[in-house]
């Protein structure tokens, strides 16, 4: 089969018939109609002769070719719920038809894999990046998964066991990464940057590292009428201070900086009473460790100046922090050349969400991610869309690219 990037639409818009409703994506992990899309993947491989694994954390495997340094291609056909239809799973289709498009041609130099990995999305027990982060070894957190049970009270480890994959063992998964060639990773933006630069694909340049803070700020409460406006120690003054202040922050840091002062919460929180204590979460990203290290400590030396200006006490504690995780320099060439060949303009942008590619080039092979326009720039909703031309561009670019890195890796 040469390759046909309308039938990639054409199957994006079976599987959503086949596994979603008027709500949007139902594909969430670990679930009957998660393998019902693992079943219709198969199916479409079917005719590439593919051997199929199923690997220890539960993560799908189809190998045409023999030999060392395989090429990979991944993405995931779970879903939150009332999800997308093309968030994790576009690349799983197109990564099949350019399967499709390789096995056609005949036997590879390398061998080509295409991996649908098992819950991406962390949608039933809050645990993202389940199959990848054993695939590359950095699941190191099996006694907390162990805790872990879903709305109705299922715990992960029989949730999983359903599907054949023994908690236990899931590292195992490990194998399949090891001498990897290269992994590539198609994905919607899921935000506006790509939009609203007027182009339909960009090459991603990492993920970005996050830090986030919660931030105790301490007054005194004292009764709304009594007390004058100069002698009080307002504690949500300094949160409030801080939360605009971010916007400085990050204009400082540049290349996509963002913080978030995601919520507040006032004690006593009542009408009659000045703040006493309010703490307020922040989380700060950026692509590079040296600038995000150093949003942090602008925003702490800022609070030291806004607590002393309103006489109340502050306080950070750091909840959770990843590094920033960069991707190859030579793939992220040959991405950007393989943009330019199919749609005439690339850009190279930072991913916000972390994505299955993070997991795998933290594992040390190299990796690159393309990503393709997201309209409005929304995902996680049945609102999420992407024009078919784009889509089918999207699939010209990781066919171009898939062969560009397969005669890289077969020269080696
Ligand atoms: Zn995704």
């Amino acid at each position: 089969m040469p390759l046909d990037p309308s039938r990639t639409v054409a199957e994006l818009e079976e599987l959503r018939e086949l596994t979603g409703d008027e709500n949007g994506a139902q594909r969430v992990a670990w679930t009957d109609t998660w393998e019902t899309a693992r079943e219709w993947l198969r199916g479409k491989l079917a005719v590439t002769g593919a051997r199929e694994e199923i690997d220890a954390a539960g993560n799908q495997w189809f190998t045409i070719g023999e030999g060392e340094r395989p090429l990979l291609l991944g993405g995931h056909l779970d879903s939150v719920p009332n999800g997308g239809w093309l968030d994790g799973c576009l690349n799983v289709v197109a990564g099949a038809e350019v399967l499709r498009r390789i096995a056609e041609e005949g036997t590879p130099p390398v061998p080509v894999r295409l991996v649908s990995w098992a819950d991406e999305e962390g949608a039933r027990f809050g645990r993202s990046l389940f199959g990848s982060s054993a695939a590359a070894g950095s699941m190191r957190d099996q006694d907390e998964l162990r805790k872990l049970t879903d709305r109705d009270g299922i715990a992960l480890p029989d949730a999983v066991r359903e599907h054949g994959v023994d908690l236990d063992r899931a590292l195992e998964a490990r194998s399949q990464l090891e001498g990897a060639g290269a992994y590539l990773e198609l994905h919607i933006e899921q935000g506006p940057v790509l939009e609203s630069m007027g182009l339909p694909l960009g090459v991603v340049l990492g993920t970005f590292g996050v830090e986030r803070s919660r931030i105790t700020w301490r007054g005194q409460a004292a009764h709304s009428g009594s007390t004058p406006m100069d002698q009080r120690r307002d504690a949500l003054a300094g949160a409030a201070k801080l939360a605009l202040d971010i916007r400085r922050i990050a204009a400082v840091a540049g290349s996509g900086a963002v913080c978030t002062s995601g919520n507040v919460v006032c004690r006593p929180g009542i009408v009659t009473s000045v703040v006493e204590t309010a703490e307020q979460l922040l989380d700060q990203r950026h692509l590079d460790a040296d600038t995000l290290a150093r949003m942090l400590d602008a925003a702490k030396t800022v609070s030291e100046q806004f607590a002393a200006e309103e006489n109340i006490e502050v306080n950070w504690e750091r909840i959770w922090n990843i590094e920033p995780i960069l991707f190859d320099d030579e793939l992220i060439e040959l991405a950007d050349e393989s943009i330019r060949e199919v749609a005439g303009a690339s850009h190279r942008l930072p991913s916000g969400p972390l994505h299955d590619a993070a997991e795998v080039a933290r594992s040390g092979v190299p990796t690159v991610m393309l990503f393709v326009q997201s309209l409005r720039g929304l995902s996680h909703t049945k609102l999420e869309d992407t024009k078919p031309e784009h889509l089918e561009l999207s699939v010209r670019a990781l066919d171009v690219l898939a062969s560009k890195t397969l005669a890289r890796l077969a020269a080696r």
